[in-house]
């Protein structure tokens, strides 16, 4: 059985919202993964089947992976078409936050949607959710913030609303989430509401085709590359760093979306536990941090990367050279060292 998990008011509340509007915007984290852009998309079409001007706004664009995902197209994009995203969320009047806790993360989408009156509904399932939100359905525990839609669709008894459109979304967040059931998906109710969403006829190989297993071959390329002549290892701490700088990314003719899921791949190596993915942009250094067990990357992440994110999968920004960057890696490595010896 799946259990409803939200408390009755707080569902309550969510359908007197819906009920009493028209104009409603959804939107998602920055660089949008297959959780955001599903669970976006897959609540989006249940509110257009239920008569609303429902539109999904998000801060930049979607990468070319994901492009497949039916609704995609209609999705508005701040950074290509400011006036539309911006009169999109003055006209909202009532805006759903998905997959994100702060509108930090949202760069100026979040300015944006803090100047607007409309309440906002946070469904997420990220630690620590700012405290911005009218109704926060925020479930740290939860594998997906399309396992989170769906139960909050489930709960207003609004399941007959998924279709196999809005079906494909949610497995879609669901599976990408999870490394295709793999990780974060202890709860066996997940499995029931995976039986439901196939029961809508989804063609869940295409979608794990099409969202896990598709690459360009300069993609391919370049992860051969950073894993061959870039992974460097340190068996001591049992860490594993890549490093890639803009030349090395431009050589590989790298869009957005070329290094999801490369960070992961070191972890596979036994005695390695920690990961740590360093990618030149023009401004700063994106982050990306995996662990296995109790070592946890998220405080590490906001501690010297400016960032922060789960227990074993975190994110963050140094601002400063790509040099710099690792460096600032060396300097954790020690100040670990130390506190070790400490104790
Ligand atoms: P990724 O390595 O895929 O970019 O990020 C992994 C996870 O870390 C994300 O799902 C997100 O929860 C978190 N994360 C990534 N970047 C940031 C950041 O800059 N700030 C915070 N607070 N979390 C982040
Ligand atoms: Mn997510």
């Amino acid at each position: 059985m799946i259990r409803s998990i939200i408390p009755d008011d707080v569902i309550k509340r969510v359908r007197s919202l819906i009920n009493g509007v028209r104009d409603i915007v959804i939107t998602c984290h920055l660089s949008p993964d297959g959780d955001a852009v599903g669970s976006t998309l897959g609540l989006c079409h249940v509110l257009r089947r239920l008569g609303k001007n429902a539109n999904v706004v998000t801060a930049d664009m979607v990468p070319r992976s994901l492009h497949f995902v039916p609704g995609v197209r209609d999705i508005t994009v701040m950074s290509i078409n400011e006036s539309l995203a911006r009169r999109l969320v003055s006209e909202a009047q009532l805006i759903f936050c998905l997959d994100f806790n702060t509108m930090s993360r949202i760069d100026k989408l979040g300015e944006c949607i803090e100047g607007s009156r409309a309440p906002r509904v946070l469904i997420d399932h990220h630690l620590d959710p700012d405290n911005q939100f009218d109704v926060m359905i925020s479930y740290p525990e939860a594998s997906s913030t399309a396992e989170l839609v769906f139960r909050v669709l489930m709960q207003l008894r609004m399941l007959n609303m998924v279709d196999k459109v809005a079906a494909q979304c949610l497995y879609l967040g669901l599976m990408t989430d999870t490394g295709n059931f793999t990780f974060g998906c202890e709860n066996p109710e997940l499995y029931e509401i995976q039986a439901v969403l196939m029961r809508r006829r989804i063609d869940k190989q295409w979608l794990y085709n099409m969202a896990m297993n598709t690459f360009s071959a300069d993609c391919l390329r370049l992860r051969g590359y950073a894993l061959n002549e870039k992974m460097v290892l340190d068996m001591d701490h049992g860490v594993s760093l890549i490093t890639l700088s803009l030349d090395e990314l431009r050589q590989f003719n790298y869009r957005k979306g070329d290094t999801e899921g490369l960070v992961n791949v070191p972890l596979a190596i036994p005695g390695i536990y920690w990961s740590v993915f360093l990618r030149q942009e023009e401004d700063r250094v994106r982050v990306s941090c995996r662990s296995i067990g109790n070592f946890t990357v998220n405080d590490i992440c906001a501690r010297y990367f400016n960032g922060g994110g789960h227990a074993n999968a975190a994110g963050g920004d140094y601002y400063g050279t790509l040099d710099g960057a690792v460096e600032q890696f060396h300097r954790i490595l020690k100040e670990l060292d130390e506190n070790n010896n400490d104790n």
